[in-house]
């Protein structure tokens, strides 16, 4: 049992790692960003409201994150421990988590920031892809399924690719994340509570870094 944030920008290795994390400790992957997409796949209000910042690599409000995210940690496969991917993404997300978190009585175990160089970013996030059946993630070049075309988890053989992972997008987000997102590592590193790990090294290490945190 363990609550957990995972912070770093964007293609630092969050989805990828929460999905293991998830597995090993049988958590929850808490991620705003697959929330939002299921809200703009469904035509939703909230949905509509966010397409166009998404597609933009902007920050969608803090008002509509905040209420999304505190309806979800309240659910009941939260209560074995969740692990947040993208979210807090700005100072006021983190101090609605903590008022959110002090009302529910849960506390923050681990607090971890990837660190990666931004311009190995782009790479990542152009060559990122899905299973369109089961969500399992690929990369081009740095995780490719075992056989060409077919997922390894679920055996789908059709995939998908997100609408903002394209270079010029993703420089808006890498800008959005150092001036609205970047400044939470200093608001948890003040209390003592932030690790970080390194998220240039190859999957399976970044992996058994986070293990050896989580334990
Ligand atoms: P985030 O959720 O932080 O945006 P992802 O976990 O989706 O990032 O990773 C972005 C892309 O980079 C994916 O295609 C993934 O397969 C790949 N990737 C993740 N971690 C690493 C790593 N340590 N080394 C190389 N590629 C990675
Ligand atoms: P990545 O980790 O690759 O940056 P995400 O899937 O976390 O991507 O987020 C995709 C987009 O969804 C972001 O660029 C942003 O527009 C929106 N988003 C996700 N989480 C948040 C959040 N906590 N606050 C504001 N916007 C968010
Ligand atoms: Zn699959």
């Amino acid at each position: 049992m363990a609550n957990l944030i995972l912070l770093g920008p964007p293609g630092a290795g969050k989805g990828t790692q929460a999905k293991r994390i998830e597995e090993k400790f049988g958590l929850t992957q808490l991620s705003t960003g697959d929330m939002l997409r299921v809200e703009v796949a469904s035509g939703s209000d909230l949905g509509k409201q966010a397409k166009s910042i998404m597609e933009s690599g902007g920050l969608v409000s803090d008002d509509i994150i905040i209420g999304m995210i505190s309806g979800r940690i309240d659910q009941d496969d939260c209560k074995a421990g969740f692990i947040l991917d993208g979210f807090p993404r700005t100072v006021p997300q983190a101090e609605a988590l903590d008022g959110m978190l002090a009302d529910k009585s849960i506390s923050m175990d681990f607090v971890i920031e990837l660190t990666v160089d931004d311009e190995a970013m782009i790479e990542r996030i152009c060559g990122r892809y899905t299973c369109a059946k089961c969500g399992a993630g690929y990369h081009d070049k740095f995780q490719t399924p075992e056989k060409e075309g077919v997922c390894d988890k679920c055996g789908g053989t059709e995939f998908s690719r997100r609408a903002d992972d394209n270079e010029e997008t993703v420089r808006s987000r890498l800008k959005a994340y150092h001036e609205q997102t970047a400044p939470i590592a200093a608001y948890y590193g003040n209390r003592g509570v932030l690790k970080g790990v390194d998220g240039m090294a190859d999957i399976d290490a970044v992996t058994a870094q986070l293990v050896e945190i989580i334990g």
